[in-house]
């Protein structure tokens, strides 16, 4: 059996015309002969009447207090009406399908509410419905537990879906249906003349996403990576081959090696940070005193990043989002730290640049062109971040895109 999966994102099921575009895709794949399996997340975005944000603000509108389960219940049902809608939407063009939910589609995960792992798929349902000549449409995001408690994936939960069940089907591929062409050398909501990444690499995809580049959830990329399932990202809206994401050895089988052809694979952000710098002079045991401050804030369960433990000074970050919490651990204990909101986090990240002198001149530069001030920055070999204001975010990512020109060498390969 030749199953195909094919995930759509919000924007691609937002009204009737985006969801016939998106099922002449999966009737398209039908007809060149595989089983389309379709994953759907929520329509649309914040605002719209049936998108998650949407069914979590009505808890936060009514004030109340909803336990992770009863909360994973009310936003597994984003992608239940989706499902529906799009399966009916596919039988309307002369189909037969079938709307599953992630239980029914044998999705099971662990106990974790609302961020749950899937720990394997039994995959007999989606088997039985295909054999039967059925477009199998399955909701998103969800999965159930081995007790058949409803669970939900976190965010990019659907991409994850994907992932799993291209996996557990040994699909020929995950094709990720989204609003823009494929993978960007950046934003092209910032950068308008940003770039098609036309082959990239599981790795270079991982790192481009966990900083930030929301077009694909890392933990999608992971799954697909462990049995070499190749993943393509493209329009709903077009029919340009888009992105190809596969393994090394795919992605220079007869060609040259890529990744040494460009030292900078793309530019990413994550916005709404706030910056902690906490004065550690004149506190007698230093040492003393930093290990209990991490140790206060990990058991409060607030991730920190972007650390720099200095003698007399401890900087890090931390989400918006969790700010004053941290700030008030921070003072209970007799610290005085200096917080700056409102701050952005913008990287460069390629494999090529390991070993490449001069990139860091060549991002002090580019900012300093823009009178850009840099907060902090940290490296790593295949990736180097500055911190900078909110408002300079923008302009940071244009001008490091100019410098770099990202993706210019990429070979055509299809
Ligand atoms: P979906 O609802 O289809 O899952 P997402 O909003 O999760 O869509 O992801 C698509 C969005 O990702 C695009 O609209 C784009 O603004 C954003 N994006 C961020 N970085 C990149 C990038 N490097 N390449 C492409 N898109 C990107
Ligand atoms: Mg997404």
């Amino acid at each position: 059996m030749k199953f195909i999966v094919q995930k759509f994102g919000g924007t691609s099921l937002v009204n009737d015309e985006t969801r016939r575009m998106a099922a002449k895709k999966v009737i398209e794949a039908k007809n060149k002969g595989y089983l389309p399996v379709v994953v759907v997340s929520a329509i649309g975005r914040m605002g719209d009447p049936y998108a998650t944000d949407t069914l979590l603000k009505l808890a936060c509108d009514g004030n109340w207090e909803l336990s992770p389960r009863e909360s994973d219940l009310l936003m597994s049902c984003g992608e239940v009406i989706s499902g529906v809608v799009m399966a009916a939407t596919i039988q309307k063009e002369g189909h037969p399908a079938v709307f599953l939910t992630g239980l029914q589609a044998g999705i099971i995960t662990d106990n974790n509410h609302n961020d749950a792992r899937i720990l394997k798929v039994n995959p007999e349902n989606i088997i039985k419905h295909a054999r039967d000549g059925k477009i199998i449409v399955v909701a998103g995001f969800q999965g159930a537990t081995e007790n058949g408690e409803i669970t939900t994936l976190g965010r990019g939960g659907s991409d994850t879906t994907a992932a799993a069940l291209g996996v557990a089907l040994d699909a020929e591929w995950v094709d990720i249906y989204t609003d823009v062409e494929g993978i960007m050398t950046a934003d092209p909501r910032i950068v308008s003349d940003a770039r098609l990444l036309e082959v990239v690499t599981y790795n270079e995809i991982c790192q481009l996403a966990h900083e930030g580049a929301k077009v694909i959830h890392p933990r999608a990329v992971e799954i697909a990576m462990q049995k070499d399932i190749p993943l393509r990202i493209k329009s709903t809206f077009s029919s340009a081959p888009g992105t190809l994401v596969t393994s090394r050895g795919e992605a220079y089988k007869g060609s040259i090696d890529i990744t040494r052809d460009r030292t900078i694979t793309g530019i990413t952000y994550i916005s709404d940070i706030t910056q902690f710098r906490i004065p550690m002079d004149g506190c007698g045991d230093t040492a003393g005193l930093q290990r209990r401050m991490f140790e206060a804030l990990a058991l409060a369960g607030i991730s920190i990043d972007f650390i720099n433990v200095h003698p007399d000074v401890v900087i890090f970050t931390v989400k918006n989002s969790v700010a004053a919490k941290a700030a008030q651990i921070l003072e209970n204990m007799g610290l005085r730290p200096s917080i700056l909101p409102d701050c952005a986090k913008v990287a460069a990240v390629g494999a090529g640049m390991t070993g490449v002198p001069g990139v860091m001149a060549r991002i002090v530069g580019a900012l300093a062109d823009e009178k850009v001030q840099i907060l902090q920055s940290s490296d790593s070999y295949t990736t180097i971040w500055v911190l900078v204001k909110k408002k300079d975010m923008e302009k940071s990512i244009r001008a490091l895109h100019r410098q770099f020109g990202p993706g210019e060498k990429d070979i055509e390969r299809r």
